[in-house]
């Protein structure tokens, strides 16, 4: 029997991802992967594709999504999973993000038209089934337009955090998150915390009340996984992983590259059907 490998941590066209739910699904199971949850940037849309894709395949797969957040001045993303998927906690969040997202891209849009790099609001999808629009996409759109050669540009002369065109856009508390997340009866994991460069800002995150970490992410090899994966179990926490999946967008992080074990994913799928039933009753 092969080995049971659960991703955790992927990205569709429901936001900057360039594969559609259901063809994530399809890949997951072609691949072999026996769990999938996947965890669009501030938005469950994906779910309503997804679900009915899996039962064909016999997919087993569990609920997440991927929120923006500040913990001070610096941005954090937090995963949350297992929660129900219609549960109201999480959709109202949703669109509170939508509604912010929204305004912002106008910012950023604003500010690049006033150095002559005009973008519509309307060319900013990935593909034609992009949803929830975020930075990447406008990166994507300046390249398309010649205007920078890669997306990395893009973020380093124009749209990264402090950069000219930059818009920080409203903030979304950690703290915030954290309670819309519990109150949906969620799991909340701190995102890659590999990626969290403050050791003031991770030390306050240690503190709060999350129920896990992402111990194993796509990018870093076993031994850089190892402190993430130490700090978490002294805590008690669940360690999920996941490989951060976009598809072509970023070609150098295949699904599956990063995976949890059967026995963790049992624990967030037994919590995700538990969940599931109480919303039922
Ligand atoms: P947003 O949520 O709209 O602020 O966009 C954040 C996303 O942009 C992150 O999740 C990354 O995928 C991507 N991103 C951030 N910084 C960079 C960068 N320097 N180069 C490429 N992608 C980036
Ligand atoms: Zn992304
Ligand atoms: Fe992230
Ligand atoms: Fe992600």
């Amino acid at each position: 029997m092969s080995e049971f490998r659960a991703d955790l941590h992927c990205h569709s066209t429901c936001s900057d991802g360039t594969l559609t739910p259901a063809e994530i699904v399809r890949l997951a199971f072609s691949k072999g992967l026996s769990g999938l949850s996947i965890t669009d940037h501030d938005t469950i849309s994906a779910y309503a594709e997804a679900i009915p894709e899996a039962k064909k395949h016999n997919l087993p797969l569990i609920t997440g999504v991927e929120f923006s957040a500040v913990q001070g001045e610096t941005s954090i993303h937090l995963l949350a999973y297992s929660f129900p998927v219609n549960a109201p906690d999480i959709t109202e969040f949703c669109q509170k993000h939508e509604k912010r997202r929204t305004d912002r891209n106008l910012g950023i849009l604003e500010k690049l038209a006033k150095k002559g790099m005009v973008i519509l609001p309307e060319e900013l999808k990935i593909t034609e089934h992009s949803h929830v629009i975020g930075r990447p996409h406008i990166a994507f759109a300046l390249m398309k337009k010649g205007l920078v050669n890669s997306i990395q540009q893009a973020f380093q002369l124009y749209i990264g955090e402090g950069r000219s065109c930059y818009v920080p856009g409203d903030k979304v508390t950690v703290e915030e998150t954290l309670d819309v997340i519990h109150r949906a009866k969620g799991l909340a994991i701190i995102a890659h915390p590999h990626l969290i460069d403050s050791p003031k800002v991770l030390k306050q995150l240690l503190e709060l009340e999350f129920d896990g970490i992402e111990g194993y992410y796509g990018r870093f090899q076993p031994a850089q996984n190892e402190r993430w994966v130490e700090i978490g179990l002294k805590r008690g926490w669940i360690i999920t992983g996941g490989s951060d999946f976009h598809g072509e967008i970023k070609p150098n992080l295949p699904l599956g590259s990063s995976w949890v074990n059967e026995q963790t994913f049992t624990i967030l799928q037994n919590h995700f059907e538990n969940n599931t039933k109480m919303m039922d009753e």
